[in-house]
C-alpha cells in the first residue's frame, strides 16, 4: 500500500490550486519587455502600493530580487552588514560576491535578529584599508531563525542607525506575508523603514514561481536594467503575475492557518522524549527541533521519517526542519507527530 505522504519539507513545495490555475489561464497578457503584459504591470502596482513604495519589478526568483537590490545598491568592494545565519550568506550561491564584488560583515543574534549597536559596531571608518559599509540587510520572517518575525521596534530601530550613517537599507521578504499575518501589522508597516523590500510568491502561496522587489520609481529603474543584465525578463509574464494577484487575495490571510498547524506540531513535538521544541519560538510555519544523540543524527532520522511517509531536512547535525504551508492538513499534524513519536519510542 502507498503510504500517503506528508511533505513537510518546505513551503516551496504547495502547488497551484484550482483557482489559481483558473486565474492563470484568464490572465491577460503582453509582452513585459516592452512593458505591455497588463496583469505584470497590475501585479506591481498593486504590490508598490501594498508596501506604499512607488514602484515594483517582478522577477523570476526570491534570489534573483535579493541580487538585484543588491547590485541596485552597491559597487564593487563594497560591503553588507547582515545577520550569519541570512539566506543571502547561506543560499544564494555566494551571489553577493560573484554578481556584485561584495563582501560580508556577519552580525550574530539570537533567532535571526540584531540590535542598532551591532549595526554601529561593523561600520567601516572612511579608511583605504577597508571595505566600503553600504548597505545593512535584514530578513523578516527569518527562516533560520525559526520562522521568526522581528519586534518592530527592533527592526525600526536598526534602520535608523543604517540611515543615520548613510548606508542603505533591504528587507528579505520572501516570507513578509507571515510576518504581515502573524503580527497583525500590514505590508506598509513592516516596509516603511526600507528603501528595497523583496517579496516571493513561490512559499507557501502556491504560485509556481515569482517574486518582486520594491523601491523607488529611480532604484526600480535600475532594477530592471539589472533584471535584464541577470537574464531575469520574461515575456508573457502575466500566467505568473496572474497566480501572483491570486495569492495575494486568496492565500494570504490563510497562512494564519498553517501558523496554528505549525503551533500544534510544536507543542506535540515538545511532549516526545528526545526531542527539544522551543513552542514559544515558533511565531509562524516554520517549526524547528534538535533531536538527542541518541536517536542518531539528523539526516538519518529524516530517512526513517520518509520511510514512513514524513517528508523533512536536517538543517544541521541535529536540528531538524518541518514547515507547514497551503497543502499540509490538521489531519497531517496529527499523523507526524504520531510518525515521530513512534519512531523515538522505537529508537529509544
Ligand atoms: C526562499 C528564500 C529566498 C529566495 O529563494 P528562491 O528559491 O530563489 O525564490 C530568499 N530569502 C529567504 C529568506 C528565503 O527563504
Amino acid at each position: 500500500m502507498k503510504v500517503h505522504q506528508v511533505d513537510l519539507r518546505s513551503d516551496t513545495v504547495t502547488q497551484p490550486t484550482k483557482g489559481m490555475r483558473d486565474a492563470m489561464m484568464r490572465a491577460p497578457l503582453g509582452d513585459d519587455v516592452w512593458g505591455d503584459d497588463p496583469t505584470v504591470n497590475t501585479l506591481q502596482e498593486q504590490c508598490a502600493d501594498m508596501f506604499g513604495k512607488e514602484a515594483a519589478c517582478f522577477v523570476p526568483s526570491g534570489t534573483m530580487a535579493n541580487q538585484i537590490a543588491i547590485r541596485c545598491h552597491t559597487q564593487p568592494g563594497d560591503e553588507i552588514i547582515l545577520h550569519k545565519d541570512s539566506h543571502i550568506v547561506h543560499y544564494e550561491g555566494g551571489g553577493a560576491a560573484a554578481l556584485s564584488g561584495c563582501s560580508f560583515a556577519l552580525t550574530d543574534g539570537a533567532r535571526g535578529f540584531f540590535t542598532p549597536e551591532d549595526v554601529t559596531a561593523l561600520i567601516r571608518p572612511d579608511d583605504a584599508h577597508f571595505g566600503r559599509s553600504k548597505l545593512v540587510s535584514l530578513e523578516n520572517t527569518h527562516n533560520r531563525g525559526g520562522g521568526s518575525v522581528w519586534p518592530l521596534d527592533q527592526l525600526t530601530a536598526v534602520c535608523k542607525t543604517a540611515r543615520d550613517a548613510d548606508l542603505r537599507t533591504h528587507l528579505d521578504g520572501a516570507r513578509i506575508w507571515h510576518a504581515i499575518v502573524a503580527s497583525s501589522l500590514d505590508a506598509q508597516t513592516w516596509g516603511a523603514p526600507f528603501e528595497t523590500i523583496s517579496a516571493c510568491f513561490s512559499k507557501g502561496l502556491g504560485c509556481p514561481a515569482g517574486s518582486v522587489i520594491m523601491g523607488s520609481k529611480e532604484t526600480i529603474r535600475t532594477a530592471r536594467r539589472i533584471r535584464k543584465l541577470f537574464g531575469g525578463t520574461m515575456r508573457q509574464t502575466g500566467i505568473l503575475a496572474g497566480a501572483a494577484i491570486y495569492a495575494l487575495n486568496h492565500h494570504v490571510e490563510r497562512l494564519g492557518e498553517d501558523h496554528a498547524n505549525a503551533k500544534t506540531l510544536a507543542i506535540g513535538l515538545s511532549h516526545i522524549k528526545g526531542i527539544a521544541s522551543d513552542v514559544t519560538h515558533t511565531d509562524t510555519n516554520l517549526v524547528f527541533f534538535d533531536i538527542d544523540r541518541s536517536l542518531g543524527d539528523g539526516d538519518t532520522f529524516c530517512r526513517k521519517l520518509w520511510q514512513n511517509g514524513i517528508l523533512a531536512e536536517a538543517l544541521d547535525p541535529q536540528r531538524i526542519r518541518f514547515v507547514t504551508h497551503l497543502g499540509v492538513t490538521k489531519t497531517d499534524i496529527e499523523r507526524a507527530i504520531q510518525v515521530t513519536a513512534d519512531l523515538c519510542h522505537e529508537l529509544d
